[in-house]
Order: C-alpha cells, then sequence, then structure tokens
C-alpha cells in the first residue's frame, strides 16, 4: 500500500496546481500523491481545443508542472490507475490490486463528455474532445478532413467548428436552440457570433440535431433529425459534461450534481475535500450552490484546496471566471448571469469592440467583455465582487467610448 499525507485523487488541473501548491507551502514533495487515470502527467486542457489543435502549440507546451515534479525523490504521481473506490472510514482507495492511504484526500475527478446515443456512433471519425488522446485524433481529422459537422454551439462546439473552418474544411455548427449558445448569449450576441462564423464559411444549423451517423466503416454523413444529410468526414459533439462520481456511490460522500462541499471545499466526511469540475460549492458571492466546469475554477480551487488541506482554513471566494478563443477573438466573462433582471450592450459592433453587462436590481452581476480596454476588465470584476450600486450610471454603461473605468 502507497500512504500519502495529501492524496489527490484525479491527475487533471486541479491536481497539477494543487500539488504546485502544496510544493510552494513548503510541504515536502514525497508527502504528496497523485493517483491518476490519465496516461500522462497534470495538463492544461484549455489548449486542446484552440493552439494544439491548430498546430500552434505542442504537447510539451502544455504540462503543468517540470517534468522533474515527480517521480524519485517528488511527487508520487501514479498513472494510468483507475481508482474504483473510496473507503472514507479507513482512508484508502482502491484501484484494481493496488490501494493507497491518505491522511487528507483531494477528490478532483473533474467530468466527461456526455455522449450521443444515436446509430453508428461507434464509427471512426465521430469524436469527443476532454483529454490529450482525444485532441490527439481530432487534431489529425482537423488536418485532413474535407467536410467537418460540429455539434453543439457551447464553448467547445465554437472553438472546435472555428479550428477546422481555419483549416478549410466545409464546415457545419449544428445545434439544437434558436440561436447560437443560447443559454449564455443574448440575442445580440449570438447574431454577432452567427454572422462572424457565417462570414468564415460556417454553415449555422439552429433547431436541428443528428439523428444518426451513417458510414461503413467510417463517418461519410450525419442524419439530422430535420431530415438533412449533412456529408462529413470528421464530426464532433460538443454537448456538455457530466462530474465523475459514479465510482463515488456509496462511498459516504454526498453527491448531487458532482461531490456537495462547503464554502471550504470540504465534504462532509473527514479529511476529504473536492475542487475543479467535480465539486458543487457554495458560492458565498452569490449565495447560491454551484459546479462550475472552467480553467480559471480548476486552477484557484485546486490552489485554494491545498491552502486549506494544509491548515489555512479560509472559504473560497471568487468571482466565476472563463474565457474562449475563437478564429482571431478572444473574450472573457465573469460573474452569474441568473437572476438578472437588465441587460446593457456596450458595443461596436462593426469594429467588435463588445461588453455586455447583467444587472440585478441596479447591481452588476455578469459581464461579457471583448477587445475593451484593460480598465474595463478590471472594473467590472471589482463591480460583480462588490455588488456595486450602478442604477445611476445606465447611460454610460451602454456608451462605448464613455470612460466608466472610474465610476464607483
Ligand atoms: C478541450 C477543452 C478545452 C477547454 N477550454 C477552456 C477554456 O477555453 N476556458 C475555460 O475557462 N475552460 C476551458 N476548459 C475547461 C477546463 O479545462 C476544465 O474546467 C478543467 O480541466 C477542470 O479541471 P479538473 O482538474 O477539475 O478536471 P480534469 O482536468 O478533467 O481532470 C480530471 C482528472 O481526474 C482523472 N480521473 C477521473 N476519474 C478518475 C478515477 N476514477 N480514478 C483516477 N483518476 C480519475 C482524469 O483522468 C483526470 O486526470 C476546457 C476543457 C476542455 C476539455
Amino acid at each position: 500500500m502507497e500512504s500519502y499525507r495529501f492524496l489527490i485523487l484525479g491527475g487533471g488541473m486541479v491536481a497539477g496546481y494543487a500539488a504546485r501548491q502544496l510544493l510552494e507551502d513548503g510541504v515536502p514533495a514525497t508527502d504528496i500523491g497523485i493517483v491518476s487515470a490519465d496516461d500522462v502527467p497534470p495538463y492544461e486542457r484549455p489548449p486542446l481545443s484552440k493552439g494544439l489543435l491548430l498546430g500552434i502549440d505542442e504537447e510539451q507546451d502544455i504540462y503543468i508542472n517540470p517534468p522533474d515534479t515527480y517521480g524519485k525523490g517528488g511527487v508520487g504521481l501514479h498513472i494510468r490507475t483507475t481508482v474504483q473506490g473510496l473507503d472514507i472510514r479507513a482512508k484508502t482507495l482502491a484501484a484494481g490490486d493496488q490501494e493507497f492511504s491518505y491522511e487528507r484526500l483531494l477528490v478532483a475527478t473533474g467530468a466527461t463528455p456526455r455522449t450521443l446515443d444515436i446509430p453508428g456512433s461507434e464509427l471512426p471519425g465521430v469524436h469527443y474532445l476532454r483529454s490529450l488522446d482525444d485532441a490527439r485524433s481530432l487534431r489529425q481529422a482537423v488536418d485532413t478532413a474535407k467536410r467537418a459537422v460540429v455539434i453543439g454551439s457551447g464553448f467547445i462546439g465554437m472553438e472546435v467548428a472555428s479550428a477546422f473552418a481555419q483549416k478549410d474544411a466545409e464546415t457545419t455548427l449544428l445545434f439544437q436552440g434558436e440561436r447560437l449558445w443560447d443559454s449564455f448569449m443574448t440575442p445580440e450576441l449570438s447574431a454577432y457570433f452567427a454572422r462572424y462564423y457565417e462570414e468564415r464559411g460556417v454553415l449555422i444549423r439552429a433547431n436541428d440535431s443528428p439523428q444518426s451517423f451513417a458510414g461503413d466503416t467510417k463517418l461519410t454523413a450525419v442524419r439530422t433529425v430535420s431530415g438533412e444529410t449533412l456529408e462529413a468526414d470528421a464530426a464532433v459533439a460538443g454537448i456538455g459534461v457530466v462530474p465523475v462520481t459514479d465510482f463515488l456511490e456509496g462511498s459516504g460522500l454526498s453527491i448531487d450534481n458532482g461531490v456537495v462541499v462547503n464554502e471550504y471545499l470540504e465534504t462532509g466526511a473527514p479529511d476529504v475535500w473536492a475542487a475543479g469540475d467535480v465539486a458543487n460549492y457554495q458560492d458565498t458571492l452569490f449565495s447560491r450552490r454551484r459546479r462550475i466546469e472552467h480553467w480559471d475554477n480548476a486552477v484557484e480551487q485546486g490552489k485554494h484546496a491545498a491552502r486549506v488541506m494544509n491548515g489555512d482554513r479560509q472559504p473560497f471566494v471568487h468571482v466565476p471566471y472563463f474565457f474562449s478563443d475563437i478564429f482571431d477573438l478572444s473574450y472573457e466573462y465573469w460573474g452569474d448571469q441568473q437572476g438578472a433582471d437588465e441587460v446593457i450592450h456596450r458595443a461596436d459592433w462593426d469594429g467588435g469592440s463588445i461588453a455586455v453587462f447583467w444587472l440585478r436590481r441596479g447591481r452588476m452581476v455578469a459581464a461579457f467583455v471583448m477587445k475593451r480596454p484593460d480598465e474595463e476588465r478590471d472594473a467590472v470584476q471589482r463591480w460583480i465582487r462588490e455588488s456595486t450600486d450602478l442604477s445611476g450610471h445606465r447611460p454610460a454603461l451602454g456608451e462605448p467610448d464613455s470612460d466608466i473605468a472610474a465610476l464607483p
């Protein structure tokens, strides 16, 4: 049995940043263990749908920690090791015939893509994207496909469609909603991005979804519910993810849309914390529970959990954030638009300099920002964090040339 003072279950982004934080805080490397189903050390996932697909980033660029962090005298890294059971009383993890014991455990098993259960799903040419392995085969497809169908208009779908289009594949973006990413974007934003994609050759197919994948030995077409046949040598489904908790059922941890933790990222079990995509945590800024599937959350919760596990018990208080890169655009988003009662667009649509502010009773709760001055980026984070009353400044907020960074 391998024993660790600090054991991290999962070897993804949370694991990479939590291990780094523990080391920075003086924990001896050999006191830290990582048990991971992956076949490589912890790496950054955002490049998998961006630079790595386009051949701008290479695999060696994406690792979170230097290679000598792990191994003899370093952090104990157990890759290709899938944990099947957690015993919170014995403080052990079981993985096949291996067993690991811990003093303190961080659960960081992330999330896994939702899959399509329709005829032809198993055909070569049908892809999902979560791991480096997935990205390797998708990169080949991006390099070679003449026609691609990307299913889902969330950030993965939009990024992958932009990669195919940039490599000159005839690309269709197929999704169920009325308009592009309707659960996140305002109608104005959806229309802006739909036009941006169409101008770059992407065919937008709203209100439709795949009914089957066609092909004898490999994918040749996607048949849609509306009756369309879209020829394709590659299809990618980016239709959301589910937290990886199946093997934790019955372990004594509370599972409800992820592993339930409080604002300290503590589960109810002694000496067990959870962080990242798998953690359903209490957000004290917005007074609600949430589970976030984004890079910044994995980084910040990974570091925070490490500090709490090491004795610095502070609540995790953080404005939710994510970013995405598509074609030559990068945008960012802070906060949570749920419950907003007002939306203000601050946009030069032709120049692509766009901010969208979501307010609730005059206070900013969320902001989308693209090609705006840095001072505005800083201001929106402050306004959301401090719940600043902006009700007297509506005209200025909506006027793209006004100076709003100096508002309260
Ligand atoms: C392609 C892609 C692009 C992304 N781009 C962006 C972006 O542009 N912006 C943004 O904000 N966010 C982005 N994200 C989201 C971000 O990468 C995730 O939120 C982040 O990786 C979550 O980190 P995590 O450690 O919680 O989970 P993961 O990084 O998924 O790590 C989970 C780990 O747990 C392991 N594991 C699972 N089950 C077991 C088990 N039973 N036993 C052992 N190990 C197990 C897995 O093998 C893996 O090592 C992207 C994600 C993907 C997949």
